[in-house]
């Protein structure tokens, strides 16, 4: 295939996570690995596809997408379910391409 996709991680948030929003409006959120434009696209796994693993309930098949902005085919995965505001800053700290904080020792 002439096109490969590029992977890059999702984020679902759910329960106290998506206060803020319809609850109809079930979405993965993640940011393009070829533009880094932020997208989102209707969940379509079951949640009973999703497993612990390093302590963030994820789907590790993941979901494919085409972003927006470049059209490019892109692999969201693993795609990481998150039930608080609190579970969400974690994980962003995890999954962060970019350390907010260098240990220097
Ligand atoms: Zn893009």
């Amino acid at each position: 295939m002439a096109h490969r996709s590029l992977e890059t991680v999702g984020l679902r948030c759910t329960g106290w996570a998506a206060l803020d929003r319809d609850p109809q409006d079930d979405r993965v959120e993640y940011s393009c690995p070829h533009c880094g434009a932020a997208g989102s696209k209707a969940a379509r796994r079951p949640r009973g596809e999703y497993h612990f693993s390093d302590g963030f309930l994820q789907d590790l098949q993941g979901e494919m997408s085409v972003c927006r902005q470049c059209r490019q085919r892109l692999h969201v995965t693993p795609v990481v379910l998150v039930h608080t505001l609190d579970e969400k800053r974690r994980f962003e700290a995890v999954f962060s391409p970019e350390p907010a904080l260098v240990s220097a020792r």
